[in-house]
């Protein structure tokens, strides 16, 4: 595939009568990245500080809202989404959380892939001996954001004692362990964030084609592939479209307001 095309190849014409459903990816994409977390040693004690949206942004999901169905697609917890993002809920908007295992939609929280208890003991199991790291070296390892279904342990960098621990565990290889540049995502390799979409495009009886996918990180690869994908960090991972990073600037915002004008200036 011919990928990183510039945005202004993505025809506004195609984007008017084609375009039925938006997946916005958050970190990276709608919001800056860098979350601030910190857990005591015993784990009774958790400090999160991440990033709201800016106003401007609020206004233009809101309006795109007029035009496209809204998915916001991250591996955070559906919680922790559902607190964020409630200046644009509910109308025409899904919330798909821990990189595509939940989905919550017209009022209804999903999970998408079945686990069984084997898996659920697994990750606790690794989430335990990460807990003695966390012990070792307060200094580089963070704690753990609160989730369901995968392990997320955030660290100062890449620390490939985590890897092995995890491999130590997975004999079955059923397990990603993936770098997010806060930290590693631990978590089913059969599910991922096109597991999502999937369940979103069938749900809206629409297909792939007609969804533009966003995304600046490793986990966003399937969805990228996945519908119309615009990449916000070509250097990281492709998209058919890219938008080149920059400082200080979101590559969501503007996507954004490059789709409102093409529904918008006709
Ligand atoms: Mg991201």
């Amino acid at each position: 595939m011919d990928g990183n095309k510039p945005l202004e190849k993505l025809d506004p014409d195609f984007i008017r009568n084609t375009i039925k459903a938006v997946t916005l990816d958050i970190d990276g994409v709608i919001v800056p990245t860098g979350t601030f977390l910190r857990e005591n040693i015993d784990g009774t004690e958790l400090t999160v500080r991440t990033h709201k949206l800016s106003t401007e942004m609020v206004r233009m999901i809101k309006e795109l809202k007029k035009y496209v169905w809204i998915n916001f697609s991250s591996g955070r917890a559906l919680l922790y989404l559902q607190n964020m993002l409630s200046d644009i809920l509910w109308d025409r908007v899904t919330l798909t959380a821990e990189n595509g295992n939940f989905i919550l939609m017209n009022g209804k929280v999903e999970q998408i892939v079945e686990h069984d208890q084997r898996y659920f003991q697994k990750i606790t199991d690794i989430r335990q001996d990460l807990k003695k790291i966390k012990e070792e070296k307060p200094d580089v390892v963070y704690g753990f954001e609160p989730k369901h279904l995968i392990v997320t342990i955030h660290t100062a960098g890449k620390i490939p004692e985590i890897v092995e621990i995890v491999k130590n565990h997975d004999k079955e290889q059923e397990l990603y362990c993936l770098w997010t540049s806060e930290g590693y995502d631990i978590g089913p390799i059969k599910t991922n964030k096109r597991t999502a979409l999937l369940y979103l495009t069938k749900k809206l009886k629409i297909k792939p084609e007609q969804m533009i996918t966003t995304g600046n990180n490793l986990n966003d690869k399937e969805m990228l592939d996945f519908g119309i994908g615009v990449s916000v960090n070509p250097e990281q991972v492709s998209g058919e479209y890219a938008i080149p990073k920059k400082e200080g600037r979101l590559g969501g915002e503007i996507l954004a307001k490059y789709l409102l004008e093409a529904f918008i200036a006709h």
